[in-house]
């Protein structure tokens, strides 16, 4: 081999490695964001599910420079937005439709309409995707958590629907329900902690949702959702915001024919599952995603070293 063909492949080889430095680089560039939100919550750590959000490789670089990450309980924590008010929810919502997780323009509008930060403890980020700890051993869901629960019930909170929320905590996703079904349709929101029905309905009255509460189309009680909320159902949607060891056969009653049911099932590690209730009664079961809720249970057991 002469000297020149030695070079000429001495360059191809120094090619080929940049090549493929430039590769790695790109794809690092690409960031992949575990975006696993956690919280503590009796004791055991929480985080909302993994989702695997992506660059775009032509994003501008003031959108990269929005996703702020930073560590917390040694998880990878997604700041959308460091706003407050309008432009904070506004800019939760673009992020949420940036990486993905809203598709529906009603979701879209819904969740911009009622200010999570109503509904947030003073002086928690109410803009931020994660879940935050609510008192009672209990947490408001991350913000992406309930942007898919409502997408996947969106079909059944048409106008004049019925939609029950098991576990409504703050009542932030009951006041979503709320306005996706107007004053025609029927809203129920159930927990069984006293103080916080009481501060969820101090929430709604601060909200866009206040109406609904006013003339009767929302309403929340104490009570153990696990038994639902005959009063109202059947309903056409149903949503659980703790997670279940099985199925609470009188939520399943209550499901109308055609109806959807979202709950999340499972002790340490869950799974979102869908329950469609056919019109003849039969049902059908699929898992959504990984998740983690608190557990749905007993008041005593919630409260255990409170
Ligand atoms: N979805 C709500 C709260 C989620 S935390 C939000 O985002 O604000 C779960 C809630 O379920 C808590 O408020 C807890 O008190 C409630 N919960 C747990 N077990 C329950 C039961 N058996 N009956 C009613 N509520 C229950």
């Amino acid at each position: 081999m002469n000297t020149n063909t030695q070079t000429e492949q001495q360059i191809i080889r120094e090619e080929t490695r940049i090549d493929k430095i430039i590769k790695k680089r790109k794809k690092k560039m690409r960031a992949q964001v575990l975006l696993c939100p956690t919280i503590t919550a009796y004791g055991r750590l929480y985080c909302a599910p993994r989702r695997l959000h992506r660059y775009n490789s032509s994003s501008s670089s003031s959108q990269f420079l929005n996703l702020n990450l930073s560590r917390f309980s040694g998880a990878l924590f997604f700041h959308m937005e460091s706003g407050t008010g309008s432009s904070g929810k506004r800019g939760m919502v673009e992020n949420l439709k940036r990486y993905g997780v809203i598709s529906s323009k009603r979701v879209a509008q819904v969740m911009e309409a009622l200010d999570r930060g109503l509904f947030v403890p003073v002086g928690s980020s109410a803009y931020v995707d994660t879940p935050v700890p609510i008192g009672y051993n209990a947490t408001i869901s991350a913000p992406h958590m309930h942007a898919t629960c409502l997408q996947l019930l969106e079909d059944k909170l048409h106008p004049g629907m019925r939609a029950l929320d098991v576990g409504s905590g703050t009542g932030y996703l009951t006041g979503c329900f709320a306005l996706m079904v107007g004053a025609e349709g029927r809203v129920v929101g159930v927990d069984h902690i006293p103080e916080l029905v009481d501060m969820s309905i101090k929430n709604i009255e601060k909200s866009v949702a206040a109406s609904f509460l006013k003339k009767g189309s929302l309403s929340l009680h104490v009570g153990d959702g696990r038994k639902g909320w005959q009063e109202f159902a059947p309903y056409d949607a149903i949503h659980v915001g703790a997670a279940a060891s099985e199925i609470p056969q009188p939520l399943l009653d209550q499901l109308k024919p055609g109806g959807r049911m979202v709950i999340p099932l499972g002790t340490y590690f869950q799974e979102l599952k869908v329950i469609d209730k056919n019109e003849d009664g039969s049902i059908k079961v699929h898992t959504e995603t990984s998740v983690r809720y608190v557990p749905l249970t007993s008041r005593v057991e919630q409260l255990g070293g409170f």
